[in-house]
């Protein structure tokens, strides 16, 4: 996906986000694939989730944010790449800009593909486990058609169903 559609949709002399740019395949990140999740207190409150690959952060918006019940299928629609600069971003995007409202980092940490991460998203079914603050344990993204997959907790030690 590149990042041409994050840029064509934003103007950076208008919005604090970072313009960025693609980062090096391998990753930069000595201690391993990045994954965070932003609250983004939007025109409709969400929650961003991106996991780093091919040097850009893949991202979904989850409505109703992450679920830790494995019984709970939370919707999460694939917006477009986002810069691994992204990941740093806190602050408040002006109204009138897209995505205008404030961004929190919700959690951070790394993720830890099971198999091939590239053949997983292109058949669209990406394993992996968590290591983040707030999520751990073994989770799936199950796409569903074009833009809408589900996020799924698997059942393991780092599940709750409260
Ligand atoms: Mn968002």
């Amino acid at each position: 996906m590149g990042l041409a559609t994050y840029h064509k949709k934003r103007n950076f002399s208008q919005t604090p986000e970072p313009e960025g740019k693609v980062g090096p395949p391998g990753g930069g990140n000595e201690k391993g694939l990045l994954y965070l999740i932003q609250k983004h207190d939007a025109s409709r409150l969400h929650y961003d989730f991106r996991l780093e690959l091919d040097g850009v952060l893949k991202s979904w918006a989850v409505p109703k944010g992450p679920s830790l019940d494995p019984a709970r299928k939370s919707l999460a629609v694939q917006v477009e790449d986002h810069p691994i600069e992204y990941g740093g971003f806190e602050g408040v995007i002006p109204q009138g800009q897209y995505g205008g409202g404030k961004v929190v980092v919700w959690d951070r940490g790394t993720w830890i593909p099971a198999g091939d991460p590239r053949e997983g998203y292109r058949k669209g079914h990406l394993k992996f486990r968590l290591e983040g603050v707030k999520l751990r344990g073994g989770w799936n993204l199950v796409r569903m058609d074009e833009k809408n997959w589900l996020l799924l907790k698997e059942k393991d030690d780092a599940a709750s169903t409260r």
